[in-house]
């Protein structure tokens, strides 16, 4: 933005060379005989523009050559190669106090030679400009200061030889030293409020990058040290504190920020509307010629001459910057959140440049706003931008935690999901480890189990409790005659058969081993104890077993025993006696059932 104003300073100044001087020779002497403490010579100058440069000191004081005085208030020629020589004529010089300048507020004119000059003779030689070593200057200052004297005569001639390859501003007036300080001290505090708040954005934006490690913020942080530097650069800091013997570092240090920052800025602010997403192509084709333009002129500025460099660089920031206003503002309208920040803060800082321009065109008063509005405006645009960064954090940082719900919630039903399936997985086990395959009651073990608990029940509550065992009569024979999966089919229909009479609620049938099952019914007698079995053994003998070509009827034997529970080795005593009985029936002829009870 810096070079908005720059270029329309100089566009506004272009007239200064023509118009604003005229060719009525002697300019007046400046009479410093009751000098106050400041005294603005500028339209007192004498001018002499020389295109080709040959010109010497000599000529100057002897040939007759055609001063033309300036009545502009401000001297500026703009980019100009010329040689300009400056002549003030000085009287009252010996009642100047100590301590009294000529001082030029400008502190980037490359060539400067200050004569003091009397009798046509040479008493002062002075050099300054930034293409020679800061140390070569008479007095250490921000901006070139010669001093006046009155040792050589009460009248002497100032004249001043400027060349520069950047613009030729030549703002002069002259000074004692408490009135300099004076001068400068509001621009001091300036310095003071503009480099703080710089370095507060510079440290924040840092402390945010170092911990979030965002692109973003980095471009950001070049952009905002770009605008720190190339005002360090500008005001003449950077010369008089940082580099102030290397003349090529001071020349290349405005060019390159000044190509640096917008740079910068066109990278972040692609990053951070989000261009390359949602941009157009011709906004991404703009976009990316300009970066290549700036990318281009980076690389310039160490071989390309600097009013080039600088003239290139005006270009394509106000390319720029009517790009960047016109994308803020349309994908503001569009109701993209970062880009309503975004044209806000270029809203301010093209403000600021607009009432820099008017001040500068003299239709705003001068005053600490007006003149450094520039700085105002920027400073405004990179809080703003800070503050949309900040903005775009907390939004980042919330949808993130809504991610993280979102995702813990589907790990959630995920792992809800899996200990269901695993359950049930746990649970078709558990029933298939308890469950003969074949007939699907329950298996030997399970019986084990379920018949133990059931005797101590028993044996708490003093109730009877019933073991049936069960064989089938003749099943080898079965077997033999139709075949083994005939054998398996009677198995599975005598199953059904025991599970009719034997409910759950009732007690527990099982599988014992190859055709022998047994069931355990607490708290039933003796009584009903056989006529389960009896129920049992009729339907069987009832039943015709069929696989559509095979017909039979089966019958089997059953012992029950019927105890009430007193001491654990009584178990082992029933299960022996109900086989005992079992065996009895066999051995009595078969399908029937044999039973005895000690209850
Ligand atoms: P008894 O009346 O004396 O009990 O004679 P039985 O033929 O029934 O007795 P035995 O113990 O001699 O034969 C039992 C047969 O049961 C032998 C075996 O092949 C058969 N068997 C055992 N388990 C299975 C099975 O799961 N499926 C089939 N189809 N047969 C089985
Ligand atoms: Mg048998
Ligand atoms: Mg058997």
């Amino acid at each position: 933005m810096y070079l908005l104003f720059i270029t329309l300073t100089l566009i506004a100044s272009q007239g200064v060379k023509a118009a604003g001087a005229t060719s009525s020779d002697p300019c007046p002497a400046i009479d410093l005989s009751d000098f106050a403490g400041d005294t603005d010579p500028t339209t007192s100058l004498c001018l002499y523009i020389e295109e080709s440069g040959a010109t010497q000191l000599e000529d100057v004081l002897h040939s007759n050559i055609e001063w033309v005085r300036n009545q502009k208030e401000t001297v500026n020629f703009g980019y100009d190669p010329s040689t300009f020589w400056v002549r003030l004529r000085l009287k009252g010089l010996s009642h100047l106090p100590p301590d009294v300048f000529l001082r030029l507020d400008y502190p980037h004119l490359d060539i400067i030679d200050f004569y003091l000059v009397s009798d046509g003779k040479v008493h002062e030689h002075y050099e300054s400009g930034d293409t020679r070593p800061f140390s070569r200057r008479p007095v250490d200052h921000l901006v070139p200061l010669f001093p006046l004297t009155g040792k050589y005569g009460d009248q002497a001639d100032v004249i001043i030889r400027l060349a520069s390859n950047g613009p030729v501003v030549i703002p002069v007036d002259i000074r004692s030293k408490s009135s300099l300080d004076d001068a400068e001290k509001p621009i001091l505090v300036w310095y003071g409020v503009y480099f703080g708040i710089m370095g507060m954005m510079l440290f924040y934006n840092a402390v945010i990058f170092i911990f979030v490690r965002e692109l973003n913020y980095l471009l950001y942080i070049i952009y905002l040290s770009a605008s720190a530097g190339l005002q360090v650069a500008l005001y003449g800091l950077g010369f008089q504190y940082l580099w102030p013997e290397s003349t090529t570092l001071n020349n290349l240090m405005i060019p390159l920020l000044t190509a640096l920052m917008p740079f910068a800025a066109i990278a972040f602010v692609w990053r951070f509307i989000g261009l390359h997403r949602i941009g157009t192509w011709i906004e991404k084709m703009l976009g990316g010629l300009l970066y290549l333009g700036f990318s281009g002129l980076l690389i310039g500025t160490f071989v390309l001459p600097y009013s080039v460099i600088m003239k290139v660089v005006y270009v394509l920031s106000l390319i720029a910057i009517s790009l960047g206003f016109y994308v803020g503002v349309k994908y503001w309208i569009k109701g993209i959140k970062e880009a309503r920040i975004f044209a806000l803060a270029w809203f301010f800082y093209l403000f600021f440049v607009v009432y820099y321009l008017l001040y500068i065109t003299g239709l705003a008063q001068p005053n600490i706003i007006s003149m450094h509005s520039i700085e105002i405006g920027s400073i405004i645009e990179m809080t703003l931008l800070s503050l949309a960064f900040a903005d775009r954090l907390n939004v980042e940082k919330e949808r993130r935690i809504q991610m993280q719900i979102a995702l813990n919630q589907d790990l959630d039903n995920l792992v809800q999901a899996r200990t269901q399936e695993l359950e049930a997985a746990n649970e078709k086990l558990h029933r298939i480890s308890i469950t003969d395959a074949l007939t699907g009651l329950a298996n030997r073990r399970h019986f084990n189990c379920q018949y133990r608990e059931m005797f101590s029940r028993c044996q708490d509550e003093d109730v009877p409790l019933s073991v049936l065992m069960l064989d089938v009569d003749h099943f080898k024979a079965i077997n033999d005659n139709h075949g083994h999966g005939f054998g398996d089919l009677c198995l599975q229909r005598l199953a059904e058969i025991i599970r009719n009479h034997i409910p759950d609620d009732a007690g527990i049938a099982a599988r014992y081993g190859g055709e022998e099952f047994i069931a355990a019914l607490p708290g039933t007698p003796e009584g009903d104890a056989v006529q389960t079995a009896d129920n049992i053994l009729h339907e069987l003998r009832r039943t015709t077993i069929s696989d559509g070509r095979t017909c039979i009827n089966m019958t089997a034997s059953i012992g029950v025993c019927t105890i009430v529970p007193e001491q654990e080795t009584q178990m082992t005593a029933q299960l022996n006696e109900a086989d005992r009985l079992l065996y009895k029936a066999k051995n009595n002829g078969r399908n029937q059932v044999i039973s005895v009870s000690t209850a």
